[in-house]
């Protein structure tokens, strides 16, 4: 079946670099997603309606929910890929995020309205009419329901879409949640006691969690989340194989969506080359990232002072104070200038979020310990907490 859908809606299967083809797999996924769900909650909402089963009621409302998630995937993924525009210089890829995050909390409500009535429902029963037909609706459901999982598996495995391999998930726990509606009608049936409500809020419970799980997922790129520690390594070697560049820090990458992506560094290159033809490679840098990447690169340029003695011994000294205060503590831009009583140690201190001693602490050892070692010396220390 799965084979046939790919055979009879896409062209060039087999190219699954090509982006048009993969965007193709994941309309496919799509559509089938919202027709199986759309025929599995119009199904349940029947049979819910025959029997009066608040339960079968709150499952066909789970399936409605799914199908709403997979149009507005299918709606943002369009917007999103809309240019960008005047009023909209970065794109319009968060859109897909925001859309996103608005099913969720529509997804969330659904499930409070449905807790509410299936506590309703324990509080003053009511009666429920066993319907063979029912049973039958929700027998199909649990088999559709594992076919899409494993279709959106394959198919998730074969594009390497962390969407659909999400989707095939959330597919087979729909299959335990009707699996327990299809328990509580036949306990009803054989041993004549109703638990209908019970497993109302049962399925409710799913219905919710699966609302608030798409709504983590949509806010933390809402917010905006550190870069992949991947990406960060692969621009950072990128600068670093230049010969002229000894250093890099500062790395900000901006994330817009989806190919609109802004990446600014500082690249630190020796005080005494010639400023031309330092801005000459730096230039050539931010050409090669913006291919490599697809995206936008800023690149500062930091002089750093390699050949005085002074300095260099200066700097090795803080670099051990720094590792002794905590080892994930960094420096870069150190610079020294000399006065007539004392020297001054200018540097950016980078303290990251995992480190749990106090920025105010941190300092003053470190200043401490400078002046313990060399009594002229004074720290000029600004602190960067880092965005990556
Ligand atoms: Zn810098
Ligand atoms: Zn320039």
């Amino acid at each position: 079946m799965t084979e046939l859908l790919i055979s009879a809606f896409i062209k060039n299967k087999d190219d699954l670099k090509n982006h048009k083809v993969r965007q193709a797999y994941g309309t496919m996924g799509g559509a089938v997603g919202i027709f199986c769900n759309i025929l599995l909650f119009a199904g349940k909402l029947t049979a819910g309606i025959l029997t009066g089963a608040i339960s079968i009621t709150a499952d066909a409302f789970n399936n409605l929910s799914d199908a709403a998630s997979s149009i507005i995937t299918l709606v943002g993924f369009r917007m999103a890929g809309r240019p960008a525009d005047k009023n909209h210089p970065f794109g319009h890829g968060r859109i897909e995020y925001i859309s996103g995050l608005l099913v969720s909390l529509a997804i969330l409500l659904m499930g409070f309205e449905l807790l509410k009535s299936s506590a309703d429902k324990i509080f003053r029963p009511e009666d429920i009419v066993f319907r063979p037909v029912s049973i039958g609706i929700l027998i199909v459901s649990i088999l559709v329901k594992f076919w899409m999982s494993a279709f959106n598996k394959k198919v998730g495995n074969l594009i390497d879409s962390e969407a659909m391999k999400a989707t095939a998930t959330d597919s087979l726990s729909d299959c335990i949640a009707t699996t327990a509606v299809l328990g509580g009608m036949l306990i009803f049936k054989f041993a004549g006691i109703n638990v209908d409500g019970y497993v109302g809020i049962l399925v409710a419970g799913f219905v919710m969690w699966a609302g608030f799980g798409a709504a983590k997922d949509t806010l933390s790129p809402l917010l905006g989340t550190a870069p992949d520690v991947e990406l960060v390594e692969d621009i950072q070697n990128e600068v670093l194989d230049n010969e002229l560049i000894v250093g890099v820090h500062d790395i900000i990458v901006h994330d817009y969506g989806p190919g609109r992506r802004m990446i600014s560094l500082h690249a630190e290159v020796p005080y005494n080359v010639d400023i031309l033809e330092a801005h000459d490679v730096i230039d050539n840098i931010e050409y090669h990232l913006m291919h490599k990447f697809n995206c936008d690169a800023t690149i500062h340029m930091d002089p750093v002072v390699t050949d005085d003695e002074e300095t260099n011994e200066a700097r090795m000294m803080v670099e051990k104070i720094v590792k002794e205060c905590g080892p994930e503590l960094s420096i870069h831009d150190f610079r020294m200038v000399e006065g007539k009583t004392h020297n001054n140690l200018i540097f950016d201190l980078v303290v990251p979020y995992e480190c749990d001693q106090e920025v105010g602490d941190i300092t003053t050892y470190i200043r401490k310990e400078i002046r313990r070692h060399r009594e002229n010396y004074f720290a000029v220390i600004k602190v960067d907490r880092s965005y990556i």
